[in-house]
């Protein structure tokens, strides 16, 4: 392939890793930056997908989380005006 801005031939690009700044859309991403060898032009930006998966799989956890938490709090507030309920009789 050629480089699109110096012209010469390359073998290929170098991927430069592994954060890419992304505050346009929203928080950081892990990612790759493609790299002309020959004059170090910025050719592309990509996504590291399995950076992804994990930031997925991380905010799925805390959902998760917090949500059984949440449930637990529940629970024992049942539990407790149950308890509350029947020392009354
Ligand atoms: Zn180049």
């Amino acid at each position: 392939m050629k480089c699109p801005k110096c012209g010469r031939t390359i073998p290929g690009v170098d991927m430069i890793g592994p954060t890419v700044g992304n505050q346009v859309v929203g928080p950081l991403l892990d990612g790759y930056v493609a790299v002309c060898p020959r004059c170090r032009s910025i050719l592309g930006v990509t996504v590291d997908p399995s950076a992804i998966a994990q930031q997925v799989t991380d905010a799925m956890g805390a959902l998760i989380a917090s949500q059984s938490s949440h449930l637990l709090a529940q629970l024992r507030t049942t539990i407790e005006e149950a308890a509350r309920t029947t020392g009354s009789k």
